[in-house]
């Protein structure tokens, strides 16, 4: 249910958008908003992935704790970035010394 900002009556949906059965006012449905907003959020999360393969890891600090996948070593460069919200633990970018190869893992 929604109401109009002008007037107050309440809207009815047409075409994709919220009309006011009243004045004719019309705005953009909330479910459309809600839909571009997630849409929106996953974009954003695949970018910040795009940037940190990218990166140049050289420099970064080193974990000595992990295993890469594709060649078996065990040090890798790494960066730390908080995908999610604040509340989930950050992920960790890691880039393979021996063979480049680059990962991410969720602790
Ligand atoms: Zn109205
Ligand atoms: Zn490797």
């Amino acid at each position: 249910m929604q109401f109009c900002d002008d007037c107050g009556s309440m809207m009815k949906s047409r075409d994709g958008e919220m009309v006011c059965t009243s004045c004719g006012a019309s705005v953009e449905r909330d479910e459309d908003r809600a839909a571009q907003f997630v849409s929106t959020e996953a974009q954003s999360e695949d970018d910040v992935i795009e940037t940190e393969e990218g990166a140049n890891f050289e420099g970064k600090p080193t974990a000595d704790d992990v295993h890469c996948d594709e060649c078996g070593h065990t040090k890798a460069w790494y960066t730390i970035k908080q995908t999610g919200s604040a509340d989930e633990p950050p992920t960790r970018f890691f880039k393979c010394q021996e063979c480049g190869n680059r990962w991410r893992d969720y602790n």
